[in-house]
């Protein structure tokens, strides 16, 4: 797991999910399901009271502190959807 604090984070991560392409489920608001190299990850993304933003993927690399390209992806979709909430 790891505290999202900006999008500059996400740059390597974002670059290699454009190349990757991964497919990404929608499973509920928050929770998604991304295609990876061994089947497919879960990736939580959740903003806790005090507005801290954080996002779990169930690959090795997250638990190592790195920012993979499953949250990345994820994220893009999480971020649309955010935003649409918001305005609806
Ligand atoms: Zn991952």
């Amino acid at each position: 797991m790891f505290i999202l604090k900006g999008i500059e984070q996400l740059e390597k991560a974002i670059a290699k999910a454009k190349k990757i392409r991964p497919r990404v489920e929608f499973d509920h608001f928050g929770r998604y399901r991304v295609s990876g190299s061994k089947g497919y990850y879960t990736v939580i993304c959740r903003k806790d009271e005090r507005g801290i933003k954080t996002v779990a993927c169930t690959c090795k690399g997250v638990e190592k502190g790195l920012v993979c390209y499953h949250s990345a992806a994820a994220l893009s979709l999480h971020i649309g959807l955010a935003k649409q909430r918001q305005t609806a």
